[in-house]
């Protein structure tokens, strides 16, 4: 453990954030205890969205309230991207139901799919890694604000069966958002921390593993992990779900049934306006959410269509006849976990049940149910878990939170090993091997003669190479002739403590110190593209901040000048004519001026511009109240 608390930089506190699919999380210990940190509109959790328009790009609830009006712009579900391959069959399924463009760029000898935006009247190419650091850093920032002083470090929480290419490339959104990832863990042993299960294990010494079933239901995916706490380690036993069922569908179902009864009401249908449905499901999502803890809720919203204001109730109970299909969809995941961990039902000693969608009460019951009325963990809001227990990690790697037989190891999702002459995978890192580690086979050559040795590395546990996932390769060259075997090679597998591999080899007969580390996995970007993307989402955020800077100074100028326009109306007759002249004149040229520069403008330029109104307005006011005895307020900025 010392080893990984010696990575933090500097004393900036670290922090947990769970980088979800719909909404990301943060979280920071302090005081010993979790602060689950509030975004700045007092949110606990902050939409994963970033939008692009023609003036501004836009995170967090910022970007989803303009989705509707600007859809081809407005990126979600990143995380479903990142680390993968253009060609793979998740992306290209998902590609056919987003709204924004997906494109294929070539990376190394990758095609890796690239997202396509207009932004400030320009066509953007963002990386998955690039939206998903965009959403860190206004993770960092909401932490940073609370905290009053720089975030740097944080533990990034990732879904259990994220393989090396999509951890690697999370870790690289969290270095181009200016952050110091600590550690990649999986999103279900954070939450077994949070809930403290790992204590409870190590307190009461146990010595046989404990069970604990994970069934996480965010807003567009589920995940069921099985994760066995042993007592010294992490395994994830197995991992089930549905890429494609959350919170969203319910939202959905919910929407269409308001689109009927608003059509059997007014006889309008709603079906082809996005602004219209786009309000009507954030209301829905609004209504869910409260079903979870009242038995019925109304909806109202003004004007939803053509005009007509929208008011109506919906109990739970309907609520949950919308949707019994998909709640009743969730149990089959589980069962399989359990199948595949070849645990049975009884032998689950927890149930955590995460994810926001957890919360909806149809679905705790159908699981307790499941489990034969066995009580759920209780006691930290599911959509904060994740976040919960990554800040505990985080906590404990710094050293801040002083804990004694923490099991905080994990372990490899995946076997790893390299393709050898028959086609067949040869392992060298058997999965569930606790990481980090460092492990080696010796390899030979297949031929007499041979002169270059290719390294095909792959994880997966197929017996053929090839159906396993390919990770990259590397080559030795120059191998003195000789017989089939003779020349071997050490070849080295190493994972760090975020589970990301290194793959060495060295030619041990000629005792050449030929050596070939894998940076690159096959989806990864190279290091000079992250340092560009670093740089350049510094720039993005100092000129998100120009543009709130300059609405400010905007919004100012616009009072100013109507405060002014006020008051001379109001001293009309005490102001001479030629002075009333000069007022109106100056207010005219710079509401023209606003006219031309109300978006491009610099705060600067707003500001110069107050001032000339000042010094032409304030001498005239003056004036004006010397020769009247009255009191006349005087003109105050901001
Ligand atoms: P992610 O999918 O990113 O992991 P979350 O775990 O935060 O996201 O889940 C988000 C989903 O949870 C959304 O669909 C949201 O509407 C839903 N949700 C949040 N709070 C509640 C609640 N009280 N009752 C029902 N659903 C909720
Ligand atoms: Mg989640």
């Amino acid at each position: 453990m010392a080893k990984l608390a010696d990575k933090a930089v500097g004393n900036w506190p670290a922090v947990g954030i769970d980088l979800g699919t719909t909404y990301s999380c943060v979280a920071v210990w302090q005081d010993d205890r979790v602060e689950i940190i509030t975004n700045d509109l007092g949110n606990r959790t902050t939409p994963s969205c970033v939008a692009f328009t023609q003036h501004q790009r836009l995170i967090g609830e910022g970007a989803i309230n303009q989705a509707s009006l600007n859809p081809t712009n407005t990126i979600f579900d990143a995380k479903r991207l990142i680390g993968r391959k253009f060609n793979d069959q998740v992306v290209q399924d998902d590609i056919m139901l987003w709204p924004f463009t997906v494109i294929a760029e070539e990376v190394g000898n990758n095609k890796k799919p690239i997202i396509v935006v207009n932004f400030k009247d320009e066509e953007k190419h963002f990386f998955p890694e690039e939206i998903s650091s965009m959403i860190l850093s206004k993770m960092k920032d909401i932490a940073t604000a609370y905290l009053g002083t720089e975030v740097k470090n944080a533990v990034v929480t990732v879904p259990a069966y994220f393989n090396n290419a999509q951890r690697q490339a999370t870790k690289d959104a969290g270095t181009i958002a200016g952050l110091n990832v600590l550690r990649i863990i999986n999103e279900p042993t954070a939450a077994a921390i949070a809930y403290g299960l790992d204590k409870k294990l190590t307190s009461s010494e146990v010595e046989a593993a404990k069970n604990v079933l994970v069934f996480d239901l965010g807003g567009g995916t589920f995940d069921v992990s099985l994760v066995a706490i042993g007592k010294d380690a992490f395994e994830v036993k197995a991992v089930s779900g549905d890429t494609h069922l959350g919170g969203g569908d319910f939202d959905k179902r919910m929407v269409s049934h308001f689109m009927s009864e608003f059509e059997r009401k007014h006889n309008k249908n709603m079906s082809d306006n996005p602004r219209a449905l786009g309000r009507l499901r954030a209301a829905c999502e609004r209504a869910k959410r409260n079903l979870s803890s009242t038995p019925e809720t109304s909806i109202d919203i003004d004007c939803l269509f053509e005009g007509i204001d929208f008011s109506t109730t919906i109990t739970r109970a309907r609520f949950e006849k919308l949707n019994m299909d998909l709640f009743q969809n969730c149990l089959e995941p589980i069962d399989k976990c359990l199948k595949d961990a070849k645990i049975e039902k009884s032998e689950v000693h927890e149930i955590v049940l995460v994810g926001g969608s957890s919360r909806t009460p149809m679905v705790r019951r159908l699981v307790q149910d499941f489990f034969n009325g066995k009580d759920l963990c209780q006691g930290i809001n599911p959509d904060e878990a994740v976040a919960y227990g990554a800040a505990c990690h985080a906590a404990v790697l710094t050293g801040t939170m002083g804990m004694k037989n923490h099991v905080l190891v994990d372990v490899t999702p995946l076997s790893l090993g390299i393709k050898v002459h028959s086609g067949d995978m040869s392992v060298i890192i058997p999965r569930n091997t606790l990481i980090p580690t460092k492990m080696s086979a010796i390899a030979r050559t297949a031929r007499d003669n041979q002169a270059c040795a290719f390294f095909r590395v792959y994880e997966g546990e197929r017996p053929i190479a090839v159906e396993n996932h390919y990770l990259g390769s590397f080559k030795l060259e120059g191998i003195p002739p000789a017989p089939e075997g003779v020349p071997k090679f050490d070849t080295v597998f190493e994972i760090d403590a975020d589970g990301i591999l290194t793959v060495t080899a060295e030619d041990l007969d000629t005792k050449n110190k030929n050596q070939v580390i894998i940076t690159n996995h096959s989806a990864r970007l190279p290091k000079k593209e992250i340092n560009r993307m670093a740089k350049e989402a510094k720039r993005y955020k100092v000129n998100d901040e120009a543009f709130k800077e300059a609405a400010v100074a905007k919004n100012k100028l616009e009072n100013y000048v109507d405060e002014i326009k006020k008051k001379a109306r109001e001293n009309m007759w005490k102001i001479d004519l030629k002075d009333k002249r000069k007022i109106d004149d100056v207010i005219e040229q710079t509401e023209q001026w606003l006219d031309w520069n109300n978006i491009f403008g610099k705060a600067r330029m707003f500001e110069q511009k107050i001032q000339r109104l000042v010094k032409i307005s304030e001498p005239i006011f003056k004036k004006m109240r010397k020769s009247d005895d009255s009191e006349i307020e005087v003109l105050e900025l901001d």
